[in-house]
């Protein structure tokens, strides 16, 4: 049984272990399974050891180094770290080393916690798979011969696999929740404005959103602790305090009114396995004493045709940035244009092109309002629904993916069966609103399957209190 990074530090502050031994011991781990996970697209070894060396002094020094005190996190590699590489999956960001760190990293190294490694990724996290890494994929660390889901997958690995107790990754359409589920870790997509993006590479603004990856719903609580704070320099970041999560956990579904989502637990593609662990976790939370029925979200189903004209629509035009000006690779040519067209297609992948491409065109004059424009009106019946759904529900339920880890080069030379695999995360990305993948049990060749719980914005502590529900009733 892997540690729990609550146990972590409150050993590590306890005096009971030292962070270095902490470390030593993941980095051990590391060297054991990384070479076939390939979890990692930088392990910071040196800089962890200095880290937790400096965590034991200032316990040392009778100093508290904070609530995360000396627990290994890794972080999804398109968030800044100063002075040490980011890449986005991408070669087009080759050399680049940003001059800042994200705010999330600075809170984690602030709460004690001691920087692994910078994980895998799907390039620009645009993927469900991490196959769209210029740097090769990660495995599922259930079956290296299957995928970690994406985009987040490096980071929903190294947790699976014991590299870190907890990690971040980034959600703009489930790219927390979808890796969190297929390879058995809880995963949280806050609401959009809990957590800074400073730092934060920018795929579609108005969906991304970094949440944590961890093997139990308190960790993943304490982790929303450290992050989960206001910053003046994100203008989207929610100003008002936040609740302090682990303290506000709760047991029990008492009392709770839990709709099971029609529209995404029926969807075509959800396997018998994954509907039945809906249906199981809501026989859970009832004998718990919650009251659960079935709710209709009806424009559920066109999550994904609005998501993916928006998310590229939104992608397009922040990855004009990436010129051969700014950042990273260069490839000359003779003039300003034939040099930006040679770095962009030097620098990027297939689906960063064909993302910029479907984006570009779905913001054109003359098909702006047919496209872009019809796909927010969608996004509005979709935030209504949810609304009217949570007039009468606290929390909801659905599947998180509809099948279990697929395997790796199944789906890549079929971009809409990629896509399809996030038709259960993307609706609440698109409202806004909070949701996480909690592990129940194991679908088709008993690899984990995740439970999703959806709640109204900004109610993350009644939807942790019910991942926490199912939790202890797969213990
Ligand atoms: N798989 C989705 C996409 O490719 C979601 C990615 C994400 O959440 N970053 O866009």
């Amino acid at each position: 049984m892997t540690q729990t990074a609550l146990d972590i530090a409150a050993d590590v502050r306890a005096r009971r272990r030292s962070a270095r031994e902490v470390v030593d011991e993941h980095l051990a781990t590391i060297e054991a399974r990384e070479g076939e996970v390939h979890a990692f697209n930088a392990v910071l070894a040196e800089e962890a050891r200095r880290t937790a060396d400096a965590v034991d002094g200032s316990i040392a020094a009778g100093d508290d180094p904070g609530p995360l005190a000396g627990v290994p996190v890794v972080v999804k590699d398109n968030m800044c770290t100063r002075g040490i590489p980011t890449t986005c999956g991408s070669r087009i960001l080759e050399g680049w080393r940003p001059p800042y760190d994200a705010t999330v990293v600075e809170r984690l190294r602030e709460a004690g916690a001691v920087l692994v490694g910078k994980t895998n990724l799907d390039e620009f996290a645009m993927g469900s798979s991490t196959e769209n890494s210029a740097f090769g994929p990660t495995g599922n660390p259930h079956d290296l011969a299957r995928v970690p889901g994406g985009s987040s997958g490096g980071s929903a690995a190294a947790v699976a696999a014991g590299f870190a107790p907890l990690a971040l990754g980034s959600d703009t359409g489930g790219s927390i929740r979808q890796p969190a589920a297929l390879c058995g870790v809880v995963g949280v997509k806050p609401t959009y404005g809990l957590v800074s993006r400073y730092g934060l590479v920018a795929f579609a603004s108005s969906l991304d959103q970094i949440g944590p990856f961890a093997s139990t719903v308190a960790d993943a609580a304490a982790a929303l602790d450290a992050i989960a704070v206001p910053d003046p320099r994100d203008s989207t970041c929610i100003p008002d305090a936040r609740p302090a999560y682990v303290e506000a956990l709760q047991t029990g579904a008492d009392g709770l009114r839990v709709g099971i989502v029609e529209e995404l637990t029926e969807a075509d593609g959800v396997e018998p396995e994954v509907r039945n662990a809906v249906e199981r976790a809501a026989s859970v939370l009832e004998a718990g004493g919650a009251h659960v029925d079935r709710v209709s979200v009806p424009s559920a189903v066109y999550g994904i045709s609005a998501y993916y004209l928006i998310a590229p629509a939104e992608a397009s035009s922040n990855l004009a940035r990436y010129d051969g000006v700014r950042y990273g690779l260069r490839v000359e040519g003779e003039d300003v244009g034939t040099m930006n067209a040679r770095t962009r297609a030097a620098g990027f992948g297939d689906e960063v092109k064909r993302r910029i491409m479907l984006g570009t065109y779905a913001l054109s004059a003359g098909y702006f309002d047919a496209y872009y424009g019809k796909a927010q009106k969608v996004r509005t019946l979709i935030i209504r629904d949810f609304a009217r759904a949570y007039e009468t529900h606290n929390v909801l339920l659905a599947p998180t993916t509809p099948t279990v880890a697929f395997k790796l080069g199944e789906k890549t030379s079929d971009p809409l069966a990629m896509y399809l695999s996030d038709v259960c995360t993307v609706p609440s990305s698109l409202a806004g609103h909070p949701a996480m993948s909690v592990p129940f049990g194991t679908g088709a060749d008993n690899l984990p399957v995740g439970v999703q719980v959806l709640a109204p914005p900004l109610a993350e502590v009644i939807m942790l209190r019910t991942a926490q529900a199912l939790e202890e009733s797969v213990r």
